[in-house]
């Protein structure tokens, strides 16, 4: 019997158990998902770069690699696994993405070669606590988890008496706030070469190739975390929901990419921030503030994923049928908001939690769009989107199309938040202020548009009766010339006329 451990593009860590005790592993650089959807240049690069070097490092390690670069037919890979390198037995750890295993599964038996899948070793939280088909609130998660790690505690209390520190964070930023330089990895020869196919392979994928410099080695990824933890975490928590014209990330990590085919882990990075808190390099308020993310967020939507699939992928609570707007792909729009953050997401294939929030998932949301398109959009626009977690925040906690499953509210707003958060509203044609001049900024009718709509379904939740209440107290002819000028805008979307 020979055996040998399979490793997938979003499993390259030395420490994982399968790989620690190989003595064979195989790697293929399917490229089923990259064509299925068309994945951003960028990320494709980033996946099969980072998958050649991990598998250079087990070759210096002396572990026998068997790698399928480019593969377009895995039927043929698992033939030849059998046939020609005798393998009977293939050890696989739970990938994350639903549906994977069962390809797995079924190459397997077709080739009969025995699979053993193993528990995932990519996340936090094992236990059975809490029941995510009906989803603990994110707080109740996050304390559980804190006082499981103990990170930020002291004995069963939170450091400094306090949970959560959001008084103290989510500040505007000034236009002239100096912001440290983004890490820049200079491609490998490596690289080079898989820049090289990848233009060849998916010429006509989304995004931009030019300018690739992500790390794409473990080396590079912790140089690119302690370069975070020194010179941006002090400011992640003031600043972590400001948006500024030609700031892409301001003090965000950018790690996303790197834990999520697990170059970086989870612990490690909060470990790392955690440090330079008790080495009194940043405040709690910030430390926090970040920690939350990866110690919340990340793990409790990577609960939701796994209780809720397959069905989560097609929930649409507000029966959204909208096409998606063209300028999601090209960045050609007026609206200055829109126009920054997916000219990002073009160059780059990144935005931050607000740009991703409350400005292109923010209009697709009160524009009525389809939350599946919604959703592929972002799966394949974005360098860090997996299926796992790139659907919970998008059809969750963007779109609502769960029904508040994950969110308490529907994250739907007027020009009055992107205005208080960013300096866009002063550089656009439009004017925030306004709702009914021809220049009046087309999120506030659509937004009273929304509100209007489901007015029904918002009456029953505390956190929107507000505002059903000022859209109702509004004069009748008020009402009716904002729903127009609403519905003018939804027909130049429908129409591809430019907005
Ligand atoms: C509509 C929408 C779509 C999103 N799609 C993705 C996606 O495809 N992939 C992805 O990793 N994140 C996604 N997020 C979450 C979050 O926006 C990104 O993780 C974050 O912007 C990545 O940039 P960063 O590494 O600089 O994050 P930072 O702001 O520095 O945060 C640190 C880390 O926390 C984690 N994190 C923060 N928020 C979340 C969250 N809501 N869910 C999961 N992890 C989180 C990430 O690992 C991130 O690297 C999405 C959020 C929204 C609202
Ligand atoms: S005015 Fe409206 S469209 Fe322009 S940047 Fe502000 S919110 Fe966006």
């Amino acid at each position: 019997m020979k055996e040998a451990s399979l490793v997938l593009r979003n499993q390259l860590s030395h420490d994982f158990s399968i790989i620690k005790n190989a003595k064979t592993i195989v790697m293929i650089e399917a490229t089923d998902w990259a064509d299925e959807l068309p994945h951003h240049k960028k990320k494709i690069v980033l996946h099969f770069s980072a998958m050649r070097h991990f598998s250079d490092e087990l070759l210096k390690e002396g572990i026998d690699v068997i790698y399928y670069p480019m593969c377009d037919n895995q039927d043929q890979v698992f033939k030849e696994l059998k046939a020609k390198d005798k393998i009977t037995l293939l050890h696989v750890l739970e990938p994350s993405e639903w549906g994977v295993l069962d390809e797995i599964k079924k190459l397997c038996k077709k080739h009969e070669i025995e699979l053993q899948v193993h528990p995932s070793e990519d996340f936090l939280y094992e236990e059975d606590e809490f029941n995510f088909q009906k989803p603990p609130l994110m707080e109740t998660f996050y304390r559980f988890m804190r006082k499981k790690t103990g990170i930020l505690m002291s004995g069963q209390k939170p450091l400094g008496g306090l949970w959560n520190f959001d008084k103290e964070n989510r500040q505007k930023a000034p236009s002239d706030l100096k912001v440290p330089h983004k890490i820049s990895i200079k491609p490998d020869k490596i690289t080079l070469e898989v820049i090289k196919e990848v233009e060849k392979r998916f010429p006509k994928n989304f995004g931009k190739l030019e300018g690739f410099d992500w790390p794409v080695t473990r080396k590079e990824a912790l140089k690119a975390l302690d370069d975070f933890i020194e010179h941006k975490l002090k400011l992640f928590g003031p600043y972590q929901d400001a948006m500024l014209i030609g700031q892409r990330e301001l003090f965000h990590s950018l790690l996303s990419p790197l834990l999520n085919i697990s170059v970086l882990s989870p612990l490690e990075v909060i470990e790392k921030a955690e440090e330079a808190y008790h080495k009194k390099k940043v405040t709690l308020a910030s430390c926090e503030g970040f920690i939350r993310q990866i110690l919340g967020w990340r793990e409790y939507v990577h609960q939701v994923y796994k209780a809720n699939m397959p069905k989560y992928r097609k929930l649409n609570f507000f029966e959204a049928k909208g096409k998606l707007p063209d300028f999601y792909w090209d960045a050609k729009t007026d609206m200055r908001c829109i126009q920054e953050s997916v000219q990002a997401v073009i160059d780059d294939g990144i935005n931050h939690h607000i740009q991703r929030l409350m400005i292109t998932g923010n209009f697709a949301l009160i524009a009525g769009i389809s939350p599946q398109e919604v959703n592929d959009w972002y799966f394949f626009g974005y360098l860090d989107a997996f299926d796992w977690v790139v659907t919970p925040n998008v059809l969750g906690l963007s779109l609502y199309a769960d029904g508040g499953m994950i969110a308490t509210k529907p994250y739907a707003s007027s020009a009055g938040y992107i205005q208080k958060m960013s300096n866009y509203c002063s550089n656009c044609k439009y004017e925030a202020k306004t709702t009914l001049d021809e220049d009046s900024c087309p999120f506030n009718s659509l937004y009273w548009n929304f509100i209007d709509e489901h007015k029904k379904d918002f009456k029953k939740n505390p956190r929107m009766a507000l505002m059903v209440k000022i859209w109702d107290d509004k004069p009748t002819k008020d009402q009716k010339q904002i729903l127009e000028k609403a519905e003018s805008i939804k027909k130049k979307l429908s129409s591809k006329k430019p907005l």
